[in-house]
């Protein structure tokens, strides 16, 4: 049967699907994969949205989130604003595999990973205290994620990246994010949130998402997904139908893209957006490809 990873926007998807699968190759488990995937691209400093270098929150501090989620067990493990330490991925499998916990937040989270091993770092770079020091000086300084994330430049739009593996009927789930740009000190959105962000169950189907976190938690985006599977629909279906709902039931699940895609234990996937097509990398049996996704119309 084929191994089949997923991956989360152009640029930081490629750099880290490329790397899961580089890892595949070498014969390690898909966990490993992804986990080694993701934290490639948080130890990355080019990319903005995850890990080193990454946009601050509005005092300009990096406060990261991950998470991790085994299908076979329903096992999973996730960190929240964590600052000073990298990948934080690695810290929530840590979570996952090496504490009775499912997650640890903030200064408690970076505790545990020194405890573990983790060697404090210093996760700004000069391009991201420039990022926060000309957001701080703009007149039009806000914290509103819609005019934040709605910058004519586009390099501020969530780049979250968010990761599913199919290997023998085995599904894993994981993503890793700063979250929204210049986010309210200590906010924490989906994609550490187990249902919201991540979800997988080798019986039903592995779903994640990346976009609006605070409408994509409101919804249970990832266990909404997995659900509608359980219940016989395609990986595709699952996500129209998982869009469809919030774009019905939620006012502001339009106003900033809100993604979810899906895989089935099969391999069927899909994705669907409520606002801007969404770029999702591929990698079936090591045939890398960059599909389009256009997005549902209210
Ligand atoms: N979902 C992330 C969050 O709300 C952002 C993103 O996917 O870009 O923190």
């Amino acid at each position: 049967m084929s191994t089949i990873f997923l991956a989360t926007w152009d640029q930081p998807g490629g750099i880290a699907i490329r790397e899961a699968y580089r890892q595949h190759q070498a014969g390690l488990d898909i966990l490993t994969c992804i986990e080694r995937g993701l934290a490639v691209a948080e130890l990355d400093p080019d990319l903005i949205a995850i890990g080193l270098g990454s946009v601050p929150n509005s005092d300009g501090d990096i406060e990261l989130d991950a998470a991790m989620m085994d299908g076979k067990t329903l096992d999973a493990g996730a960190v929240c604003a964590v600052r000073g330490i990298c990948p934080v991925i690695s810290v929530a499998r840590k979570v996952m595999e090496d504490s009775p916990c499912v997650m640890i937040a903030g200064e408690q989270a970076r505790r545990f990973a020194i405890e573990k091993g983790f060697l404090p770092i210093v996760t700004h770079t000069a391009d991201s205290i420039q990022r926060h020091q000309e957001w701080a000086d703009s007149k039009e300084k806000v914290t509103n994620y819609v005019h934040v994330t709605s910058d004519p430049s586009g390099q501020l739009h969530g780049d979250t990246i968010t990761m599913l593996a199919l290997q023998d009927g085995h599904l894993v789930a994981a993503s890793s994010t700063s979250g929204m740009p210049f986010k309210v000190p200590g906010r924490v959105g989906d994609s550490p949130i187990v249902g919201a962000g991540i979800y997988a169950d080798n019986e039903a189907g592995a779903a994640g998402a990346t976009g609006y976190g605070e409408e994509l938690w409101k919804a249970a985006a990832s266990s909404k997904t997995v659900e509608a599977m359980r219940h016989g629909a395609s990986a595709q279906d699952a996500c129209n139908q998982t869009i469809d709902f919030m774009i019905r039931r939620q006012p502001k699940a339009t106003d900033i893209p809100c993604v979810v895609f899906a895989i089935s234990p099969t391999g069927d996937f899909g994705a669907a957006s409520t606002k801007e097509d969404f770029p999702l990398w591929s990698c079936v049996d090591g045939v890398f490809k960059l599909h389009h996704y256009s997005f549902r119309r209210a």
